[in-house]
């Protein structure tokens, strides 16, 4: 998609575990090409929303689309068909198989080959593929010299580029990661704007949820800002951070 057209579009959104409403009515958009932070306190509904554009919960309300085609009520492997992938909050690695075997089992999961039969009963034209195109990811985040290291050997900071890895194997469009910079020291969180900023640059988009502010400020294009489910301000970060309603629920909290 050409840079600056709407790409994924969150209408209404709603979400309720019961008499909770995790997302309430939650309206925003991302274009081609953007960078897009959602912030906002524990409980907001960040990963909630995540889940609703992945498909991994179901709509209570609303609609979610993305270049111009709905994906509500799609699986979420049929929206990753679409070009959205995603890493979750908490790194779901196989420390004892190596970088590559970790790249290439996430892409065969959300791939076109269908069921997960297991890597020993691949094709092996179908494995060399998953594994040339799990290499190419690795050379692209800047891993390639941990290639055929156990991934338990990598550091937090390498480890959430691994994840990085593993989403843009399946060649999504648009990235959605979830605190990609927790817990990561000063050195590695440089090193992982960069990495965004790059994507940025080959036409990836993202959209990521992220505490530290200082992270966020000096990457994302825009942002929206949720707190108890609800959508209370969006726009430029430097706008967006002395909204009062933004500095009573979050920054200021
Ligand atoms: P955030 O990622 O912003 O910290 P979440 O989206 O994880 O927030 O959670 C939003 C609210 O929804 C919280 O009150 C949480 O306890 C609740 N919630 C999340 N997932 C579920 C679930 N599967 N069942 C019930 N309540 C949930
Ligand atoms: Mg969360």
């Amino acid at each position: 998609p050409e840079r600056g057209t709407p790409l994924l579009r969150i209408d209404k959104v709603r979400k309720q575990f019961g008499g909770l409403v995790a997302v309430n009515d939650v309206s925003f958009e991302i274009k081609a090409g953007e960078i897009v932070g959602l912030i906002g306190p524990n409980g907001a509904g960040k990963s909630t929303t995540f889940n609703l554009i992945t498909g991994i919960a179901s709509l209570s309300g609303g609609g979610v689309a993305y270049a111009g085609q709905t994906l509500s009520g799609l699986s979420p492997r049929e929206i990753a068909k679409h070009g959205v992938a995603r890493t979750f909050q908490h790194a779901k690695i196989l420390p004892d198989m190596s970088v590559l075997e970790n790249v290439a089992l996430g892409a065969h999961l959300r791939g076109s080959a269908g069921v997960f039969r297991s890597i020993l009963r691949l094709e092996r034209k179908e494995e060399a593929t998953l594994l040339t195109e799990a290499a190419r990811q690795i050379e692209r985040v800047g891993l390639g010299q941990y290639r055929d290291r156990p991934a338990g050997d990598l550091a937090l900071g390498q480890i959430r580029i691994l994840e990085i890895a593993r989403a843009l194997a399946a060649d999504p469009t648009l990235l959605l990661l979830d605190e990609p910079a927790a817990g990561l020291r000063h050195g590695e969180k440089q090193e992982l704007s960069n990495l965004l900023k790059k994507l940025r640059s080959e036409g990836v988009s993202v959209l990521l949820v992220e505490h530290d502010m200082g992270f966020v400020m000096g990457l994302v294009d825009n942002l929206v800002v949720l707190d108890f489910g609800t959508l209370i301000a969006q726009g430029k970060p430097q706008e967006v951070r002395k909204h009062p309603a933004v500095i009573a629920a979050y920054l200021g909290g």
